[in-house]
């Protein structure tokens, strides 16, 4: 049986958020540990061009950014390790983590980064298409289908908020929503409606996204009447909800009703004394890499300020 680990600083999750509080947390000393979890970079590694982080002023792919952060922290000495935390222990005042390896590690401040993940339809054609047409983020991706007809998925806050960002930039916006009715808030749909560029498809579904290397077009069916068509677009968004990744901590940390993380207004604490959480994992809103970075800074800060306290460091 391996040695249970010590270490001053535990960081889960390997996104913007988790590798700001590293480069923060290296930098005070903390000598942070990072474990990446599955899909090491998170959901931007899922993604071609980012344009509106400033970091980067002509643009940089998804995956490089994330390739960049993570040398960005190595460089500082976070020690970060490709493996998955599979299971935790918050009850007392050193956190207790298992990798999925059974390596027991006992944390004294726990900075829990572990984002969320897009729900997406499961089609072939959708996964095949993902990043060429294909996006799970309006805010990202839409300014690339500017003047364009698009379409979007879903019916709840997100879709709508998504739905009627994009109505300012592409010509024409189909909103796919699966019932005769709309999930999200009256005051959001209001927005919608009132939309003059966003024909709205009731009790309609995508059967099939259009295109070889890139999205021409998606096939509709209508569930009620079996009818099908093809709109015309050249993106389709999916706006179907998000998951966040906190199974793991299911029990001790408290969450929302849809298991994000809840956070002390104003700052990264959670309702455990030593266990921070920042990025998507506490966020349903944003969901944007610098707000994520942002949340990881503070995330760093607050664990920092704990350690001091508590006469770690
Ligand atoms: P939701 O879970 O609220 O909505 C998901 C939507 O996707 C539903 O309309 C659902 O349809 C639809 N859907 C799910 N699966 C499929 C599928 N396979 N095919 C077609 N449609 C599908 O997720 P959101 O991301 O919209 O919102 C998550 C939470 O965040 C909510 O609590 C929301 O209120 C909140 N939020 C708040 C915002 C704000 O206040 N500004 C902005 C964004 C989100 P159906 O209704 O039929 O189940």
């Amino acid at each position: 049986m391996a040695e249970i680990e010590r270490v001053k600083c535990l960081i889960i999750g390997s996104g913007p958020a988790g590798y700001t509080a590293a480069i923060y947390a290296a930098r005070a000393n903390l000598s942070p540990v990072l474990y990446t979890g599955m899909e090491p970079g998170g959901q931007l590694t899922t993604t071609t061009d980012v344009e509106n982080s400033l970091d980067y002023p002509d643009g940089i792919m998804g995956p490089q950014m994330m390739e960049d952060f993570r040398k960005q922290a190595e460089r500082f000495g976070t020690d970060v390790r490709y493996e998955l935390i599979a299971k935790g222990d918050f009850s007392g005042p050193v956190h207790k983590v298992w990798t999925e390896s059974g390596q027991e590690i006992h944390a004294d401040a726990v900075i829990i980064a572990t984002g969320a993940s897009a729900r997406w339809l499961g089609l072939e054609s959708e996964q095949r298409l993902r990043n060429n047409g294909v996006s799970a983020c309006a805010v990202c991706d839409g300014f690339f289908f500017r003047g364009q007809e698009v379409a979007i998925v879903g019916a709840g806050d997100t879709a709508a908020e998504e739905a009627t960002y994009l109505a300012k930039l592409c010509s024409k916006v189909h909103m796919l929503v699966r019932r005769d009715e709309m999930r999200a808030s009256k005051i959001m749909q209001e927005r919608v409606f009132k939309t003059q560029n966003i024909e709205i498809h009731w009790n309609t579904e995508a059967e099939e996204v259009l295109g070889e290397e890139v999205v021409n077009g998606l096939r509709v069916v209508n569930n009620v009447t079996g009818d099908k068509k093809e709109l015309p677009v050249t993106a389709l968004f999916v706006a179907i909800g998000h998951k966040p990744n906190t199974e793991v901590f299911e029990g001790w940390i408290h969450m929302n009703e849809n298991k994000y993380i809840v956070t002390e207004p104003g700052c990264t604490r959670t309702n455990v004394a030593g266990v921070f959480a920042c990025g998507d994992v506490q966020d349903d809103v944003y969901r944007q890499a610098v707000t994520a970075a942002g949340t990881g800074c503070m995330a760093a800060l607050d664990a920092e300020k704990y350690l001091a306290e508590k006469g770690v460091i």
